[in-house]
Parts: structure tokens; C-alpha cells; sequence
């Protein structure tokens, strides 16, 4: 059963993007995931096939309506369906590792890409929508966020990546933050690999993998150290 992705959007040209190309988009031609992409503009009802209106209360910009947006939802995802139904969204819980693990863990997913100043509140509580945030700033619309989760969730469907063990590895799987990386030249602009890496002894790379880790970690990302000693691991 491959991984199903249904994208609700205003910009279905946006879709794939860069997940047609290189690991995600060979995995796509492979059928180890779908992706749909349903333009939320052909479920309108008017003559002009308006998706939005002036806020309620007064204020700048637009809202999607709800109406609208639902019956995109219903038709994309028809009771039963068991994928979690995402809105993108800076109001979100920020996306995690763990998050991006479950997700992929799963049967897929339905993401709704906001555009102008968001969603009318009452599709979210009506359709379940999980507000997803990719972080702390503001996009123009939620398809760029579409694609960074996909990408995150798509890399780690099983033979997606060629090489499975550096997925363990990396930055955030537990909780820290990725060593420094060197290759060849031994040399250079007079600066050298750390002796160590060149010492064919794999217990002491280890350690010093370990180190690095865990001094970036406490440099740049305490909040992920607290986390750690604050868990039950
Ligand atoms: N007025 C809103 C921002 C709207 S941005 C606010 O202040 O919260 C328009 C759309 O872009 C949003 O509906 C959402 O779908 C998407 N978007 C913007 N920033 C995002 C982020 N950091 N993470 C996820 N989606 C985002």
C-alpha cells in the first residue's frame, strides 16, 4: 500500500515542484507515493467561482470560506478516509522529526494550502483540520509548507533513501544535532580533517561523533538538550 498525498490548493502547477525530481520524484515515478492535487477553485458555486471573502469583523485582506473548502475536503477525502487532514498553517504546532515520522508511518496524508489571511475557523473545527506550521515566519501560501512536509515525509518511506542507516543518524533523531561531515582532500586552503576521522579507529570516531554532537547541541540548540534530560528514554 504506497503512501497517498492530497494536496487541496488555489496553485496545482506548484505540484510536484521539486518532488518530481531526484529521491522523492523517483519514488513518485516507482509508485511508493501518490500525489493529488485538487484545485479548490472548482468547488465554488458562483458564476465568478469566488473562493473568498472580506473578513468578518472588518480588517485587511481575505478569507477562504468555509463552504467552499468543505465540500474540496468531502470530495478529497470521503468519510472514512484515514488520513490525517492538515491545514498549513503559521499558527500551527511546528512540524517535528517525530511528527514527519508518524506521518510517514501512516496511510498519507490531506493538506490544505492557505492563501490571503487564512481559513474561515469554522472549516478547521468542522473538518478536524491539524494546524501544521513550518516555523516561525510568514509564507505567502501554504503550498511552499506542503512541500517541505511532503519532502521531509517522503524521504523516509521505506526504499526511498538509498542508503537507510544515515537516516539514524541524522540531525534531530535524537533529540541532537548532526556532527560535523569532512571529505577529501586530506588538505585544504591549509586547513586539515580532524586527525581522529583518519585514524581507522572506529570506537574513538564514534566518541568524537558523540562529542561534537553534543557540544553543537548545547551551542546553538539547548532547547533540544533540555528536552532530551527532560524525557523518558
Ligand atoms: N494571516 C495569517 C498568515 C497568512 S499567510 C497569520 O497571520 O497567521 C497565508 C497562508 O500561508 C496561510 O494560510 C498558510 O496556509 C500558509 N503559511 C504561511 N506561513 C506558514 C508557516 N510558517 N507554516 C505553514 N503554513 C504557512
Amino acid at each position: 500500500m504506497s503512501f497517498r498525498a492530497s494536496v487541496l490548493t488555489l496553485y496545482p502547477e506548484m505540484f510536484p515542484g521539486p518532488l518530481g525530481l531526484s529521491l522523492a520524484g523517483r519514488a513518485l515515478e516507482a509508485g511508493t507515493w501518490s500525489l493529488e492535487t485538487i484545485q479548490i477553485r472548482d468547488f465554488a458555486t458562483d458564476r465568478h467561482r469566488t473562493v473568498d471573502d472580506t473578513p468578518a469583523g472588518g480588517g485587511a485582506g481575505m478569507v477562504m470560506r468555509a463552504d467552499v473548502l468543505a465540500r474540496t475536503i468531502d470530495h478529497a477525502a470521503p468519510a472514512g478516509d484515514p488520513r490525517p487532514r492538515l491545514l498549513m498553517s503559521p499558527r500551527g504546532r511546528p512540524l517535528t522529526q517525530q511528527r514527519v515520522r508518524e506521518l510517514a508511518a501512516g496511510p498519507g496524508v490531506l493538506i490544505v494550502c492557505g492563501r490571503f489571511e487564512g481559513v474561515d475557523q469554522r472549516v478547521i473545527d468542522g473538518r478536524g483540520l491539524e494546524e501544521v506550521s513550518i516555523g516561525d515566519f510568514i509564507l505567502s501560501g501554504g503550498e511552499p509548507a506542503a512541500l517541505v512536509l511532503l519532502d521531509a515525509v517522503v524521504r523516509l518511506l521505506p526504499g526511498v533513501m538509498g542508503n537507510e542507516a544515515s537516516g539514524e543518524e541524522e540531525s534531530f533523531e535524537n533529540d541532537l544535532l548532526e556532527h560535523p561531515h569532512y571529505t577529501r582532500p586530506q588538505e585544504w586552503e591549509g586547513r586539515s580533517i580532524p586527525e581522529v576521522l583518519v585514524s581507522g579507529n572506529h570506537a574513538k570516531i564514534a566518541a568524537w561523533r558523540r562529542a561534537e554532537a553534543e557540544r553543537l547541541t548545547a551551542e546553538r540548540r539547548p532547547d533540544l538538550l533540555a528536552r532530551r534530560t527532560g524525557s523518558v528514554r
